[in-house]
């Protein structure tokens, strides 16, 4: 694992990100690290603890494993089960896949909180000197032969040398380069998921096995609905999501 927290030299390059999801804060983040002056624009005001349970396996792991303190943040943060059993709706098991020997050939995967990793991710940002802008919602962008750049709501004209757009599901900025607009198409299912601590279930007779000798990662596979439920940092917290197309 390479770490580096030297101060980035200056490359000269400015560039714009919008959006800071995981897409735009990992952007910002390595951008800084390679010296570009870097400015980071997101809607919201304020970033809150948001979301549920969230899954970065080793080909996206190795990316916060750069970046000094962070993967021991998250790690600390992680289900640490040793796989996923699956079964079917009358319990019986189809599969256990196992993740110990896949994390000794590809790396570390991180499985939490998505608004608990989202906070370690942004507090790096800042701590390296990304320049965060809450409350700048971006409502056009532009190009020409001279430069680039976006408008903010209200008005102010902001150019770059790079614009990136990392504006997530609806994204504005995709549309312009894909030249049509890619809307999100409904699969037919909903997702109802919740998180919450682990306490009651630990009462719980039929239930205790997912929280006593560390976390357990178990789904149910049934005709149209599925259920995963996972217990989270050593049987703290506890997280279920329920996938159907009979309750869309
Ligand atoms: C609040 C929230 C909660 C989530 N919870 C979960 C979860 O529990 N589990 C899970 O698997 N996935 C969750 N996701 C989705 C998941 O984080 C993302 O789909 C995935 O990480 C891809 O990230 P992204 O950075 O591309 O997009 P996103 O995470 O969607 O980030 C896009 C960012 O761009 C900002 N933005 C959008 N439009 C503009 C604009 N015009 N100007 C400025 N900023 C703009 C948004 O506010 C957002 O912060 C959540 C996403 C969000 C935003």
């Amino acid at each position: 694992m390479v770490q580096s927290s030297q101060p980035p030299s200056k490359s000269g390059i400015r560039v714009l990100v919008v959006g800071a999801g995981f897409a735009g804060l990992t952007a910002a983040i390595e951008c800084h690290r390679k010296g570009h002056s870097v400015t980071l624009l997101e809607k919201f005001p304020e970033l809150k603890i948001l979301g549920d349970i969230i899954s970065f396996g080793p080909n996206s792991s190795r990316i916060f494993q750069r970046w000094p303190g962070v993967a021991e943040q998250l790690d600390a943060l992680s289900q640490r089960a040793d796989g996923l059993e699956i079964k079917n709706w009358l319990g019986e098991t189809i599969l256990k896949q196992t993740w110990t020997a896949d994390q000794e050939a590809f790396g570390i995967r991180f499985d939490g909180h998505r608004g608990e990793f989202h906070e370690v991710v942004y507090k790096h940002a800042l701590e390296i000197g990304v320049d965060v802008r809450l409350g700048a919602r971006v409502e056009d962008y532009f190009e020409n032969d001279d430069e680039a750049g976006v408008i903010l709501e209200g008005g102010e004209r902001i150019t770059a040398n790079v614009v990136l757009a990392a504006e997530g599901v609806r994204s504005q900025g995709r549309k312009i380069v894909l030249g049509y607009d890619d809307k999100p198409k409904p699969s037919g299912y909903a997702v109802y998921r919740c998180w919450f601590d682990a306490g009651e279930i630990a009462k719980d007779p039929d239930l205790q096995f997912f929280t006593n000798n560390g976390d357990k990662h178990v789904a149910w596979l049934g005709p149209d609905v599925h259920f995963i439920a996972a217990s989270v940092k050593n049987g703290k917290d506890f997280s279920w999501v329920c996938v159907s197309n009979r309750l869309y």
